[in-house]
C-alpha cells in the first residue's frame, strides 16, 4: 500500500488523485486534504456562477471522491493544523494542489483604498467564499474600473453588467444577487495596459458580452491596427478580435449599462478622500517588442469601485521554497524535494484552462512511482493524520458529510438554480449539527 497527501481538493487536487489511483488501482490510499469544509476550490469558488457548463466538470472529482481508497479531508488547513513537515513523515508522497487563490498585488498609489478590491475577493465574494462573505463592494456608484484584458476582468465585468433575471439557473450566492440587483453602476471601465491584439480574454467568453440583456460593450474604433494585421493573429485570437470588432458597431439603444473597453491604459494612481473615487491612467503604446510603454499623458476616470484583475498567486506555505517572482513553489517539473511535489497552478502559475491541470496530475503520480520503486511503504498514512488531528482537536469533515452540507445547498435552493451555497463556515458546519 502507498499513502499520498494531496493537499487541495481543486481541479489540480482530484486530476492528481485520478491519477494516482490509474497508476496504483487498489494499492495507494489518497488523502485529499482541504482547508474549507467543501471540495473543489477553483470550481466552486472561482469559475463564474454564470458558467455551470464549466462547473460541471465537478462530477468527475466527485466520481473519484467516491472511490473507496481516496478520503476528502476538509476542514484542516495545513500549516495550522498541521504541517507538511508532519505530513511528509506520514505519507510517502505530499503533493501541493493549492492552486492561486491570492492576489497579485496592484501596486500603485492608493491601491489600498477602501474600494480597491483584488479579483480574488471579488469573485469570491460573488461564489461564495467563506473568507469573503463580509467583503460588501461599494457598488452605490455610477462607475467601476476592472482593470486587466483576461477572462478574470471579463467575469468580473460580466458579473457587474447582468440583471438579476440574467442569473437564473446560475448558483451565484445570495448576498451577491441582492447586492447586485441594488447596484447603480452603469459604466463598466475594462482597462487593458495593451491593445486590443494582446488581450487574454478567450473567443466564448468575449463574445458573451455582446449578448447581455441590459448592457452594451463599447470599443473606440481608433484603438485597432490595420484590419489587415488580424490575419496574422492566431486562430482564438482572430475570433477575439472579430468580437471586439463587432463590439466597436454596436449602439447602447436602450440598455442602461456600458461596458466601456479603454485599450492603452495603465493605471497609474488612485484618489479620493478616504475611498476610491477616481483612477487616474496614464494613456501607453506599444513597444517594438510588444510591451506597454508610457506616454506621459493622462486622464482620470470617476469611480468608486475598482477590481484588480491582474492575476494570482500560490500562498506560500511554511518551510517550502517557493518563487517569489513568479508567485508559486519552486520547482522542477513539479518536484520540489523529497516525496514532496506539487501540481496546477502551486507548480506553473495561474494559467490555461481547467483541463491544462490534468497532465500535471498523470506527470506527478509517474515521477512518484518511479521514486518510490517496488520497496514497502513504512509510513502510517492517514490513521496517523486522524491520530494527530484527535489530539490536536480538529475535527475533519468527510466527503460524507460534504454530501449532507450540499443536500442542504440543493434543498434550499431559489428556483432555477442548482443550489443556495452556504457562504460561512459556520453555515457549512452547522448543516452538519456541528
Ligand atoms: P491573465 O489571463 O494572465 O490576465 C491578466 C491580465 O492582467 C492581462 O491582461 C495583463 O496584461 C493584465 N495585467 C497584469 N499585470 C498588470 C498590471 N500591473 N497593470 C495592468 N494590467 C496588468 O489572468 P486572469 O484573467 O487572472 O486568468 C487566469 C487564468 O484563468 C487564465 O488562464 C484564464 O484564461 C483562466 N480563466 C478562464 C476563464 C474561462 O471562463 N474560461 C475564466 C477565468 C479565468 P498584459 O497582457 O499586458 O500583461
Amino acid at each position: 500500500m502507498r499513502h499520498v497527501a494531496v493537499i487541495g481538493s481543486g481541479p489540480a487536487g482530484y486530476y492528481t488523485a485520478e491519477a494516482l489511483l490509474k497508476t496504483w488501482g487498489d494499492s495507494v490510499c489518497v488523502d485529499v486534504i482541504d482547508r474549507l469544509p467543501v471540495p473543489y476550490g477553483l470550481i466552486r469558488f472561482g469559475v463564474a456562477p454564470d458558467h455551470q457548463s464549466i462547473k460541471a466538470v465537478y462530477r468527475r472529482y466527485e466520481k473519484v471522491a467516491l472511490t473507496a481508497n481516496i478520503r476528502f479531508v476538509g476542514n484542516v488547513t495545513v500549516g495550522s493544523d498541521v504541517t507538511v513537515a508532519e505530513l511528509r513523515d506520514l505519507y510517502d508522497a505530499v503533493i501541493l494542489a493549492t492552486g492561486a487563490p491570492n492576489d497579485r498585488p496592484l501596486e500603485i498609489e492608493g491601491g489600498d483604498l477602501p474600494g480597491v478590491i483584488g479579483s480574488a475577493a471579488f469573485v469570491g465574494w460573488y461564489n461564495g467564499h467563506p473568507e469573503f462573505a463580509d467583503l460588501d463592494p461599494p457598488l452605490d456608484v455610477s462607475a467601476a474600473a476592472v482593470i486587466g484584458n483576461g477572462n478574470v476582468a471579463l467575469d468580473v465585468a460580466r458579473i457587474l453588467s447582468k440583471t438579476p433575471a440574467e442569473f437564473g439557473g446560475s448558483d451565484i450566492v445570495g448576498h451577491a444577487l441582492d447586492s447586485l440587483a441594488g447596484s447603480s453602476i452603469r459604466t463598466i471601465h475594462m482597462l487593458g495596459r495593451r491593445g486590443p491584439h494582446q488581450i487574454a480574454m478567450t473567443p466564448k467568453e468575449l463574445g458573451e458580452l455582446g449578448h447581455l440583456e441590459d448592457a452594451v460593450p463599447r470599443v473606440d474604433p481608433a484603438d485597432f491596427p490595420p484590419q489587415g494585421d488580424d490575419a496574422l493573429l492566431e486562430p482564438g485570437m482572430r475570433k477575439s478580435v472579430t468580437h471586439l470588432r463587432e463590439f466597436a458597431g454596436m449602439e447602447q439603444g436602450i440598455r442602461s449599462k456600458v461596458v466601456d473597453f479603454d485599450f492603452f491604459a495603465m493605471p497609474v494612481r488612485v484618489e479620493g478622500d478616504g475611498k476610491a473615487e477616481r483612477l487616474i491612467v496614464e494613456r501607453t503604446r506599444l513597444a517594438e517588442d510588444l510591451r506597454s510603454v508610457g506616454t506621459g499623458e493622462t486622464y482620470a476616470i470617476e469611480c468608486g469601485l475598482i477590481v484588480s484583475c491582474i492575476g494570482y498567486q500560490t500562498p506560500p506555505i511554511d518551510g517550502v521554497p517557493y518563487e517569489h517572482g513568479r508567485g508559486r513553489f519552486a520547482n522542477s517539473e513539479g518536484v520540489i524535494g523529497d516525496g514532496l511535489y506539487c501540481v496546477g497552478w502551486a507548480r506553473r502559475g495561474p494559467t490555461g484552462t481547467i483541463g491544462t491541470n490534468r497532465p500535471d496530475g498523470y506527470e506527478v503520480a509517474e515521477k512518484i512511482a518511479a521514486d518510490l520503486g517496488d520497496a514497502p511503504s513504512v509510513k502510517q498514512g492517514g490513521l496517523g493524520l486522524d491520530t494527530l488531528l484527535y489530539a490536536r482537536g480538529v475535527e475533519p469533515v468527510t466527503f460524507s458529510d460534504w454530501q449532507r452540507i450540499e443536500a442542504a445547498e440543493t434543498g434550499r435552493a431559489r428556483i432555477g438554480s442548482p443550489r443556495e451555497k452556504f457562504a460561512t463556515i459556520a453555515e457549512m458546519l452547522g448543516a452538519l449539527g456541528r
